[in-house]
């Protein structure tokens, strides 16, 4: 029966988060595992607004199919916004996508053929594996820390590893919650305008610093070299699923023919209503509201994990976004972790799908997004609770 199954579908992972997600609907369960934005944030009335702003304004002509490049509107107010932050960039290199996933998959349909080089962070993003997996490349794992990727190991990748594309998620990353410093980023920079690779610069949650300065970017570092994502689904809501990406001009002119090929274009229903959300709401009102909740909730686990956890586990203490990383003691698998956490009433992501190779057995992934502080507390006490009764099994 398999036989029917194209062979580039056999190589991808599944998505354990999807099957642990189905755990976590059990509504006594706390889950860390999600890597949901919290829908209480999400605009509900003002999207209605909008939404009916959008009817009187176009009326049936809503309906009609649209251009693949997106809503010129749009794209220009995305631009307007990176300019604020000192980035030019034209309307014209903005592409709109269904989703920032789907502009991974459009640059991996137009620059990967089978067993091309492709440097990806370790941990990486389940998603960005899962894209690039479809066109079989050849993945090149660099290691990232708090400081960001490991230089020296990426400059050997980049010498001998020809690799064509380098994914990155350098703020606020997902699963590890680290963002790359300044010295990092420049030294990346350095290394990629001397080879011929593009960086994948996949930014869907830049705009939720909670502390700390922002960095540059490595569109302003390297712009000839570096194609930038971006996503409304952190900071609107990720059911409409308005992403765009930023590229040179003869990158962009075969996205678009990807972009036909795959779906015509974005619904042009849900980027208007975006766009006239923008227009009519204090954006940067709306984003601070968020940050300021998911800044508190960070803060909650980050203290309620120094209290309950053994001091053997590692944990990032992220800036900002939505997830922090935890590494177990040596030997300590987080899969066994996992079933006596659900028995006490938590869940959350083990770190092994976030490794090309499932190593990382001993690391987790907590998301902090959705629950409230004192629900962090009580599900990191329970978790802290299983870990300890692990060790001491263990040391018997
Ligand atoms: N990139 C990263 C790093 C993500 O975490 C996500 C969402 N989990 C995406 C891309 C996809 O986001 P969307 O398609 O909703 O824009």
């Amino acid at each position: 029966m398999d036989s029917i199954f194209s062979d580039r579908i056999s190589d991808v992972p599944r998505s354990f988060i999807r099957e642990i997600l189905k755990v976590a609907l059990q509504p006594s369960m706390i889950s860390f595992a999600g890597g949901l934005p919290n829908r209480a944030f999400f605009p509900q009335a003002e999207l209605i607004a909008a939404t009916s702003e959008v009817f009187q304004r176009q009326g049936r002509d809503i309906f009609q199919y649209s251009n693949s490049e997106g809503d010129l509107a749009l794209r220009e107010m995305i631009a307007a916004r990176y300019r604020r932050r000192g980035l030019e960039i034209s309307t014209d290199s903005i592409l709109v996508t269904s989703g920032s996933q789907q502009g991974l998959d459009l640059l991996a349909k137009i620059l990967l053929n089978e067993g091309d080089g492709l440097i990806i962070e370790e941990p990486g993003y389940l998603g960005a594996i899962q894209a690039f997996s479809i066109f079989r490349p050849r993945f090149l794992p660099v290691p990232v820390s708090s400081e960001g990727m490991d230089l020296d190991c990426f400059a050997d990748t980049v010498r001998n590893g020809q690799p064509k594309l380098i994914y990155t998620v350098p703020n606020f990353q997902n699963p590890s919650g680290i963002t790359y410093g300044e010295d990092n980023r420049r030294g990346i920079a350095e290394i990629l305008q001397v080879g011929n690779a593009y960086l994948i610069e996949d930014d869907p949650y830049g705009e939720l610093r909670f502390r700390g300065e922002r960095q540059t970017s490595f569109f302003e570092l390297a712009p000839d070299n570096t194609i930038l994502l971006g996503s409304f689904s952190k900071v609107v809501v990720p059911g409409f699923r308005i992403g765009w990406l930023v590229a040179p001009p003869h990158i962009q002119e075969k996205l678009i023919i990807a972009k036909q090929a795959t779906d015509l274009h974005t619904c042009q229903f849900t980027q208007n209503i975006i766009g006239q959300y923008l227009r009519d709401n204090d954006f940067d009102a709306h984003i601070a509201a968020i940050i300021d909740a998911y800044s508190k909730q960070c803060q909650a686990m980050l203290d309620a994990i120094d209290a309950h956890f053994p001091a053997g586990v590692q944990c990032t203490r992220p800036e900002g976004g939505m997830f922090l990383w935890a590494e177990l003691p040596d030997g300590m698998n987080a899969l066994t972790l996992f079933d006596a956490a659900v028995e006490r009433g938590v869940v959350f992501v083990p770190g092994d799908p976030f490794y090309i190779d499932r190593s990382g057995m001993n690391t987790m992934r907590l998301s902090f997004s959705t629950l409230d502080e004192a629900t962090i507390r009580e599900g990191i006490e329970k978790l802290g609770g299983a870990i300890d009764n692990l060790s001491s099994r263990r040391d018997r």
